[in-house]
Formats: structure tokens, C-alpha cells, sequence
């Protein structure tokens, strides 16, 4: 893994959390985008060479919708580029992690995606992601 590509905050209403951001960081969201097969909206901050994606549920079946009804607003998860998405699936689940998508999925930001079940790490959910290159 490369680094920490960004943190996901699941937030229950995007527009106000996007201001209530925007006063924390001292600057606007760079960008606004639906993932229409997760169910969310999302935005993005920059701060410094970090980032952060607030997520809100645009319907009841969205994962974060199910998230901020179990535990409430917050922390989501925890995204951390790659370079070769498949091959990095292939070792965690060699190291025994629970990797939710098996095939790498598009997400926001320009991104193939997969996750972790948070239950083979430590209630983390993480979030691999790899930068799709036209
Ligand atoms: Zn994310």
C-alpha cells in the first residue's frame, strides 16, 4: 500500500456537513459526485496532500444509510491507494482478509475500489483504491 488516499466520514446531510467542513478546513469541498451503485453522494476536501469524503445515503438500502442507523454519524472508513488493485486483493485474501469485492468495483474520485469486511480488521472498514488511468 502506498498511503492514505483519503478518510470517509458518513454524514446523514451532505449539504450541511459540507459547510460545517468548509468552516473546519477553511475551504470548499473540490468536488461533488453520486456513486449511483452505492447508493451515496459524496464530496471531497483537500487538505494538504489528504483528503476527506464526507458520504450521505441517497436511499434507505445504502450501506451508509445502514451504517448511521447502527452507529450514527462518523468515521466510515479508511481509503488507501494502491498500484495494482487485483494483485493487492489477491495477497490480502492470501493473508486471510475478508475483501468484499473480489472484483474491483468503480468508485468515486476516478477510483477502482474493493473493500474489507471490518470484521477481519480489527472493525476498520478499508478501502483499497487504485487511480484509473485513461
Ligand atoms: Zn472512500
Amino acid at each position: 500500500m502506498n498511503k492514505i488516499e483519503h478518510i470517509g466520514i458518513a454524514v446523514k446531510n451532505l449539504k450541511d456537513s459540507n459547510e460545517l467542513f468548509s468552516k473546519l478546513f477553511g475551504e470548499p469541498h473540490y468536488k461533488i459526485e453520486e456513486v449511483k451503485t452505492e447508493g451515496v453522494n459524496t464530496s471531497f476536501f483537500k487538505i494538504g496532500n489528504n483528503k476527506i469524503e464526507l458520504l450521505e445515503a441517497t436511499n434507505e438500502a445504502s450501506p451508509i444509510a445502514k451504517f448511521i442507523d447502527k452507529k450514527g454519524e462518523g468515521i466510515h472508513h479508511i481509503a488507501f491507494d494502491v498500484s495494482d488493485i487485483e494483485a493487492e486483493i489477491k495477497r490480502l485474501q492470501n493473508e486471510g482478509f475478508k475483501v468484499l469485492n473480489d472484483v474491483p468495483k468503480k468508485g468515486a474520485d476516478n477510483k477502482l475500489v474493493a473493500f474489507l469486511h471490518p470484521k477481519s480488521s480489527n472493525g476498520v472498514l478499508i478501502e483499497l483504491c487504485q487511480e484509473i488511468k485513461e
